[in-house]
């Protein structure tokens, strides 16, 4: 038998989640965002779910290839656009639409062999001050743009740092507005958590939606909603079982550096789950687990292999329990990613996105 541990893959909890998030926006189309192999669910198993999206947005060209691999016909966006000058040949021979952030990006267009006129997305830095071109830059670069044979129709997008808490979007928003408004072009500016809580503004929701974490399951603005509220289901299940129990009496330590002292008898389990599966090795006692379905928490230090659970609440447990580390129960059972991200003083992304490479990973259907 393998190590028992493995990553579940939802299918229907991805077309769920994306179907809620196109009722968010109705009139707007969605890419789904599938960087990081689709925030570490892997490419084929998160397009089975998400196919139903108008086009997906991602990084990596290798990423891109995978799609039309999958035979994929439909819009593909590189989200930082090109990194050299050849990347714009597989932009071309794949049917790519990309990103336009630099001058050296237009530079490379307007050296660019080819018959046939690219679709790209002019990225404006209205606030963020990661990516895009500053607002008195901006107008320069669509007439540049517009000027060039290789490009196509030029789209208008901006990227939100706020749409998650209470500063909003509206100051992004007016800076993007007051220098685009009268530029033709789609327009793209709504994360998960921009579309979700925004959204039904129409100038946020615009002409595409760019959700990627909502489509797994993770609140954008947790805590100040969960998943649930949202109406959002996991799309990831991390789950493996007891590999043994240790029966403790008061004074016993648990793991390395005996962090963990029982204060009483008590029961511990250990599960094949530990760092060099993604689990956080920063997760301390008191981490949310489910044991058999049931809510309780990790004792002592996560080690490479292996983490702790207190077993007092699940007197039946026995070596061979499933513990899910994040997601769904085979009991139906839900732990949020969101809640063990936050017990870990990381967030949902991470955690999903590093989900190692020796986890197996299979779907449900
Ligand atoms: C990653 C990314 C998104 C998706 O963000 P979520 O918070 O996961 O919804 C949208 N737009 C851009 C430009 C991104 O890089």
């Amino acid at each position: 038998m393998p190590r028992p541990i493995q990553a579940l893959i939802h299918p229907h909890a991805l077309r769920h989640n994306l179907a809620r998030l196109q009722q968010a926006a109705p009139d707007a189309r969605v890419w789904a965002v599938v960087k990081a192999r689709a925030y570490g669910h892997g490419m084929e198993r998160a397009f089975e779910g998400l196919r139903a999206a108008d086009g997906f947005a991602l990084l990596d060209l290798a990423e891109a290839q995978t799609l039309r691999d999958l035979d994929w016909r439909g819009p593909i966006l590189l989200l930082e656009g090109v990194f050299e000058q050849r990347d714009l040949e597989l932009c071309s021979r794949l049917d790519l639409w990309h990103v336009v952030h630099t001058e050296a990006q237009i530079d490379m267009l307007s050296r660019h062999k080819t018959q046939v006129p690219q679709r790209v997305f002019l990225k404006m830095n209205s606030g963020m001050n990661r990516l895009g071109f500053a607002p008195e830059r901006f107008r320069a670069a669509w007439a540049r743009l517009n000027a060039l044979p290789q490009v196509d129709e030029i789209s208008l997008m901006t990227h939100f740092a706020h749409a998650d808490d209470a500063v909003g979007v509206d100051a992004q928003l007016a800076v993007f507005n007051a220098i685009s408004h009268d530029l033709p072009g789609e327009r793209s500016l709504a994360n998960s958590a921009a579309l979700l809580r925004h959204g039904n503004n129409p100038v946020v929701s615009a002409d595409w939606v760019r959700p990627g974490i909502a489509l797994y399951g993770s609140a954008p603005d947790h805590p100040l909603h969960t998943a649930d509220d949202w109406g959002l289901r996991p799309a990831m299940s991390l789950r493996s079982q007891l590999i043994s129990v240790q029966q403790l009496k008061a004074g016993d330590e648990v793991g390395y550096g005996g962090v963990f002292k029982a204060e009483r008898e008590m029961r511990i389990g250990v599960v094949a789950c530990g760092y060099a599966d993604g689990y956080p090795r920063h997760a301390p006692s008191g981490t949310p687990v489910l044991i058999g379905g049931v809510r309780t928490q990790t004792v002592g230090r996560v080690s490479m292999d292996m983490l702790c659970v207190d077993l007092t609440p699940v007197p039946a447990a026995h070596v061979g329990s499933e513990a899910t580390l994040w997601g769904q129960a085979s009991t139906g059972e839900v732990l949020g990613i969101d809640e063990v991200a936050m017990a870990a003083g990381t967030v949902g992304y991470e955690l999903m996105c590093a989900l190692a490479p020796r986890v197996p990973v299979t779907s449900d259907n």
